[in-house]
């Protein structure tokens, strides 16, 4: 009689050893390249915003997109102001960004809530982004003075260094300490997720891209917050 060869037990133990072995070497390798899909997929997202952005600066003869009367009126998505002159980011941007106001959701954002900058919610009824927010913050000092259109292409010292707008979430997040975990004196970081530790920022020149969290405050740099040009 022919004698039928079997694995024995040992050998079915390896065998799945072997495999959960080659699984938690692929595993975080699998993760990484979905996130780096997800960071791309929001690298795109900046890019259409920082296309808006210039469209929005070439038609105001170079000047930024500045509040009028309140210092929070460009991060004060919720001004009821109709002034030409006064209207809320979202509003401004509404045609220009057109009206892809999806741009402002990073893919890897699980519970996006910035809800104080760049949000659409109710904006003419038109649409509403969500409950929660969006996950872009932007340079506030650049944007928010009183009572003039400030900074222009001009005197921006440095477009290809200076931010617009980042990943990141939570009101008051103009200082990018809030993203920099080398920045201990802020207790709360705003910030709950990244693209393996990196956010994508977008610069006044137009362009986006990934900068590593740790050391972001160094790298990136933002207009003076006590001074109007
Ligand atoms: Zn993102």
């Amino acid at each position: 009689m022919k004698k039928t060869k079997s694995f024995t037990l040992i050998e079915l133990l390896v065998v799945i050893a072997i495999i959960a072995i080659l699984a938690a070497m692929l595993l975080p390798a699998l993760a990484k390249a979905r996130e780096k899909a997800r960071a791309i997929s929001c690298t795109s997202n900046f890019k259409q915003i920082g296309t808006a952005f210039t469209m929005y600066v070439d038609d105001a003869d170079g000047s930024m997109p500045s509040c009028f009367s309140l210092p929070s009126e460009w991060g004060g998505a919720f001004s009821s102001s109709n002034n030409t002159l006064n209207k809320p980011p979202q509003i401004l941007f509404w045609d220009y960004i057109g009206g892809n106001y999806k741009s402002f959701i990073c893919p890897s954002d699980p519970t996006p809530k910035n809800y104080d900058f760049w949000n659409f919610r109710n904006f003419d009824g038109k649409t509403e982004l969500s409950s929660n927010g969006s996950s872009v913050i932007h340079n506030e000092p650049m944007f928010a003075y009183t009572n003039v259109r400030n900074y222009t292409l001009s005197n921006i010292p440095s477009p290809t260094l200076c931010m617009v707008a980042a990943d990141g979430n939570h009101v008051l997040a103009y200082n990018l300490g809030v993203l920099d975990p080398m920045v201990t004196s802020i207790p709360n970081k705003r910030i709950d997720w990244s693209h393996n530790e990196q956010v994508n920022v977008l610069f006044v020149d137009g362009h986006a891209e990934m900068i590593r969290l740790l050391g972001i405050s160094q790298k990136v740099i933002r207009v003076p917050t006590n001074t109007v040009p």
